[in-house]
């Protein structure tokens, strides 16, 4: 990361560079145009360039900092592990500063006596797992498949699923507290936490506050701490994995697991995405194809089981992605063998007349080594660009948007294959709600984010392309019809950002009270202007 000193940016914004010069050191105060490019930017998108990048290292220096922008009107766009790509913290306004909340990476307190841990924001989800597995507790979510680098501050800001929120739902329900910088820098405290005397043990005690700003793209306030749940880890893990000949199987399967309410995480991946490179160990390389192995033995609960899977993974090497069906795997966890066993039958009994039970190990892979780094995935085997969008629907409407989203696709097939856009899907239910995520893949040049956060070994094995606007922009096009279709059937979207449409027909009187809510924290709207719509 450069710091070089801050010369690059023009002369009418030095005053505001100038007064954070009496808060942060000048080593957190990022102007460099490569530096101010690469914070105004996401996986797919481009924002305005912000005038610099400020880093602060503690609550306090993130409240001067909040209120010295805003003091000086310009707007503040919080930013965390920047994995997120539906705007979120893209500025819409150039007179800005980002606030990049990694340097607030301190775990605060794991109290396993009240069961709850408070982190900072920058803190990742690797670095909390990896804290409290020596403490033999977790959190209920404990994070996306990202979380090498997405932050806890960033997933709670827009409501992350993927590990533990099969039966725990989306990362706000694992929430019990925060302290919330605001516009004019006062900090806000939610929870039991929040009074006097208060530990942050609980969540409820009146209205939930805390419930409020997460999911709130980070427009109502900037996390500076977030107090979550513990629970204790169960020693059983088993992991299933099925082929399906269609759709409707699998989503009938996927969808009455669900409803028994007992699997920690699953995902589904559809043919064309199984047939690229989702989990593939061989595109990452060797080193990384013997770590996963490794982490699969190390991860068994007794060497003859972590050995006897590592077998298991071993023979059924890679030919278990290449396969033209949907799968869908599944993970549970048990406080011992009987408990495991008698979910794990459930599970059977729901897709043994569906579809095929085949070698687990895409997700023996994934819970060993939950925490991939994104070289392998944030762009096709080939070198492609990547975007996902997402909708979350409920059971009896997912074959219906199915079938409306392959009509769509159909509708453009000629298209995508002239414009060189293909196109995927992955899946996965959180509590009661299946979450739908088609994938879009383009030629495209590659982008300075991509190559920072590639690792600069792995680069060299993309191809690269020319610049591609016309296939850019059908993916924005397709992407914004499949936003309608998921709007038609009642969906809700969990990282909003400034992409989907939070305020379209919602009920006026909640709308109104929002923008109140928001007028209340950030008067002037500086506080990441756009995101939720506002
Ligand atoms: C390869 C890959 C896999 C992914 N897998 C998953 C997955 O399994 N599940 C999933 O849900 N998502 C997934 N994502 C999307 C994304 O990584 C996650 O949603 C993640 O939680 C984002 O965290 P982040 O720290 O990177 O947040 P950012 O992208 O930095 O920010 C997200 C939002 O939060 C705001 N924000 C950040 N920090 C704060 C703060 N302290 N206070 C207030 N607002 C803040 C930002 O302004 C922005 O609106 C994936 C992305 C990639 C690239």
């Amino acid at each position: 990361m450069s710091d070089t000193a801050h010369a690059d940016i023009g002369s009418n914004s030095g005053a505001g560079v100038k007064q954070f010069e009496a808060i942060l050191d000048s080593s957190r105060i990022l102007t460099s145009e490569e530096d101010r490019a690469f914070y105004s930017q996401d996986i797919f998108n481009q924002g305005e360039t912000v005038q610099a990048v400020l880093q602060p290292t503690s609550v306090e220096e993130l409240a001067a900092s909040v209120k010295a922008a805003t003091s000086a009107g310009m707007a503040v766009f919080p930013r965390g592990g920047g994995m997120s790509y539906t705007d979120g913290y893209l500025p819409t306004v150039g007179n800005a500063v980002t606030i990049d909340t990694q340097k607030m990476n301190r775990i605060v307190e794991i109290n396993t006596d009240d069961m709850y841990v408070t982190v900072e924001p920058g803190v990742t989800w690797e670095e909390l797992d990896l804290a409290l597995k020596e403490k033999g507790v977790r959190t209920p979510f404990w994070g996306p498949f990202s979380g090498k680098f997405a932050t806890v501050g960033g997933s709670v800001t827009q409501n992350s699923v993927s590990y533990g929120s099969g039966d725990a739902g989306p990362a706000g329900d694992s929430l019990t507290g925060f302290e919330i910088v605001t516009a004019n820098g006062d900090v806000i405290k939610t929870g039991s936490g929040g009074g006097e005397h208060g530990k942050p043990f609980y969540r409820h005690f009146g209205p939930d506050l805390t419930g409020l700003f997460s999911g709130d793209a980070g427009a109502l306030g900037i996390k500076a701490t977030i107090s979550l749940r513990l629970m204790k880890r169960k020693p059983e893990v088993m992991c299933f994995s099925y082929n399906f000949d269609t759709f409707d199987a699998m989503g009938q399967a996927a969808s009455a697991v669900a409803r028994e309410g007992i699997v920690t995480e699953s995902f589904g991946i559809d043919p064309e995405l199984n047939k690229t490179n989702l989990g593939r160990t061989e595109n990452a390389g060797m080193g990384q194809a013997l770590k996963n192995v490794l982490a699969i033995g190390a991860a068994g609960r007794n060497p003859i089981s972590g050995l006897a899977q590592m077998i298991k993974v071993a023979m059924a090497g890679t030919s278990v992605f290449a396969t033209d069906k949907y799968t869908y795997h599944f993970i549970i966890e048990g406080h011992d063998a009987a408990s495991a066993s008698a979910q794990a039958k459930l599970i059977r009994k729901h897709c043994d007349p569906l579809g095929m039970e085949v070698p687990n190990t895409v997700p023996a892979t994934f819970r060993a080594n939950p925490w991939q780094p994104m070289n392998n995935i944030i762009l096709h085997p080939t070198g492609m660009r990547w975007v996902p969008c997402h909708g979350v629907v409920s059971f009896s409407r997912l074959q219906s948007f199915h079938d409306d989203l392959t009509a769509l696709y159909a509708s453009y097939e000629s298209e995508m294959q002239e414009k060189k856009v293909i196109k995927a899907a992955m899946f996965t239910t959180a509590m009661n709600g299946f979450l739908y995520e088609p994938v879009f893949y383009w030629e495209d040049n590659r982008e300075l984010f991509h190559n920072r956060v590639i690792d600069a070994e792995f680069l060299p094995v993309f191809q690269t392309f020319e610049t591609n606007m016309a296939g850019r922009e059908l993916v924005h096009k397709m992407k914004a019809e499949i936003i309608d279709l998921f709007h038609k059937h009642g969906a809700i979207h969990f990282q909003v950002g400034k992409v989907y449409p939070l305020l379209r027909n919602r009920n006026p009187a909640a709308v109104s009270l929002l923008r109140a809510v928001k007028a209340h924290v950030d008067p002037d709207n500086l506080i990441n202007p756009g995101a939720l719509g506002l």
